[in-house]
């Protein structure tokens, strides 16, 4: 059959030359292309060659009749539309073409129009059969295209090394690779189906999944990456995220899993590496600082000033890199999960006045105040590993005279929020533009601008303040605003 865009081929089979000729004629003017046999056996022949939609067929023809003719036309299976042409007398011959398969029939002699109408019927019933084929071509390639997209997202989530896991709304897993299974230690064979829990140990992760996968963070920004340890020393990170749909409501939720214990392994080495290195540093420079300290006394008055003057440079430089390896040390003890492990009842307000007295002369060589502030009543004692409380504090406190120009203020206020115990550190200082203000909290960030350039500092400070909140389980935050002063928020939870 030909295509929507050609022109159909009508072959006409009749003995009588003015019904061959007549119809030629007037279909070649309505767009068909016509050929024409004068008896049965030509016509067929000529439909070996010339694939016809259309063949009208007289009925009364010498030698093979029109009836033997439409037999063989139906025996080829091509979908050959036959419109018989039948003399006044025949009618039963066109029942009879009918039953055979003939399309249509139109009595001889005929108008030209009734020809046309026939004629263009057919074309129509063509087209629309062409036009249904071709969209159930569609249909079929379509879904052909999707059992194929489908089947190979499948096969590349399946041979993903990292764990992947799908949950619908209820936390019911939909979807659970065998890299996920054999990362968590669950046997292969379990398939999907089941609720998180059946697959995951963790109560913690389970609830994290379970949240996410009922829409309650819609915002990618609020999730935690997870951390867990697995059987056989295995370490694993697990990203949960939300499935989205079209309008943005929450479809369930995915979660990624990847082993890490080689990059813990490395961070431990690491951390290690350091430590030694620090304590390895830390006497003999503090043997050279106690030595400069003492020359410094010796040559007092006897040597010309700038001769003094390089000394006491020397003498504050090693006391820079004394205290920079203490913050070093520091930070491998609360990397190593130590800092946090001797555990001892602590009076907040006595700390915090030891502190702040230690810290006085520093404040007021800038010609800045000082002052602590209880609210009515006493504080509870908090259990914490006091030294670490310390850091915290020191850390905090220090910054807020650095940051602060010589003549500012600094207030430090503690008492009850609930029942646990809120501090608060608030300077009038530098303050801290907003886009640093994420990052502040993160090993060697330091902010450098004019008025920070000249402070000589290690940016270990506040991560490790806030490695020490993080495993005394209490809070930090900041408010800042540039060129007004930095507020820091402390919650120490009481137990
Ligand atoms: P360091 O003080 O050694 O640079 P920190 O980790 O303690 O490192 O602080 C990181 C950065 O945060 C500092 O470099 C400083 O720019 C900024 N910062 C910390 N505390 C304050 C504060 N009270 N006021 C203004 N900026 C501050």
């Amino acid at each position: 059959m030909n295509s929507k865009f050609d022109a159909l081929r009508v072959l006409v089979i009749d003995d009588e030359q003015s019904f061959r000729d007549g119809p030629e004629r007037i279909l070649t003017r309505i767009n068909f292309e016509v050929q024409k046999a004068s008896n049965g056996s030509d016509g067929l022949k000529i439909l070996q060659d010339f694939s016809a939609d259309i063949v009208l067929l007289d009925m009364k023809m010498p030698g093979m009749d029109g009836m033997e003719v439409l037999k063989q036309i139906m025996e080829m299976e091509r979908r050959i539309l036959v419109i018989v042409i039948t003399g006044f007398a025949t009618l039963e011959t066109a029942i009879e073409a009918m039953k055979q398969g003939a399309y249509d029939f139109i009595p001889k002699p005929y108008e030209p129009d009734q020809l046309r109408i026939a004629v263009n019927r057919a074309r129509e019933t063509i087209l629309l059969k062409q036009e249904a084929e071709k969209a159930e071509n569609e249909r079929r390639m379509t879904l052909s295209d999707l059992h194929t997209e489908k089947s190979r997202v499948h096969t590349i989530i399946e041979a993903l090394p990292n764990g992947v896991l799908v949950t619908n709304t209820e936390g019911q897993v939909v979807l659970i690779n065998p890299a996920f299974c054999k990362l968590i230690g669950i046997k292969s064979n379990i398939g999907p189906g089941k609720q998180i829990e059946e697959y995951i140990e963790d109560k913690d992760l389970c609830k994290l999944v379970t949240d996410i996968s009922r829409g309650k963070f819609i915002d990618y920004d609020d999730i935690p990456a997870y951390e867990l340890e697995v059987s056989g020393g295995k370490f694993l990170l697990a990203w949960a995220r939300p499935v989205l749909g079209e309008k943005g409501e929450c479809l369930g939720s995915t979660v990624n899993l990847m082993d890490i214990s080689a990059m813990k392994v490395l961070d431990q080495l690491k951390s290690e590496f350091v430590a030694k290195v620090s304590h390895e540093l830390r006497s003999p420079l503090s043997t050279i600082h106690e030595q400069i300290a003492l020359v410094i006394n010796d040559v007092e008055g006897d040597t010309p000033e700038s001769d003094q003057y390089i000394l006491t440079r020397a003498k504050e430089k090693t006391l820079g890199l004394i205290s920079t390896i203490g913050d070093l040390l520091d930070l491998s003890r609360i990397e190593a999960g130590i800092s946090a492990k001797v555990q001892k009842p602590i009076q907040v307000q006595e700390l915090l006045k030891n502190i702040v007295e230690f810290l006085e002369s520093r404040a007021r060589a800038k010609g800045q105040s000082l002052i602590l502030e209880f609210s009515e009543g006493t504080l509870p004692e908090i259990i914490a590993d006091p030294m670490a409380l310390e850091s915290v504090f020191g850390n905090l406190i220090t910054n807020a005279i650095n940051y602060t120009q010589d003549g500012g203020e600094i207030v430090i206020k503690a008492g009850l929020t609930g029942k646990n115990i809120g501090v608060r550190i608030e300077d009038n200082g530098f303050g801290i533009e907003e886009k640093h203000l994420e990052k502040i909290f993160d090993k060697f960030y330091r902010v450098k601008d004019d008025k920070t350039r000249y402070i000589t500092g290690t940016g270990l400070g506040l991560s490790i303040v806030k490695g020490i909140m993080d495993s005394l389980g209490g809070i930090i935050d900041v408010e800042s605003e540039y060129g007004k002063g930095t507020v820091f928020n402390i919650i120490l939870t009481v137990s």
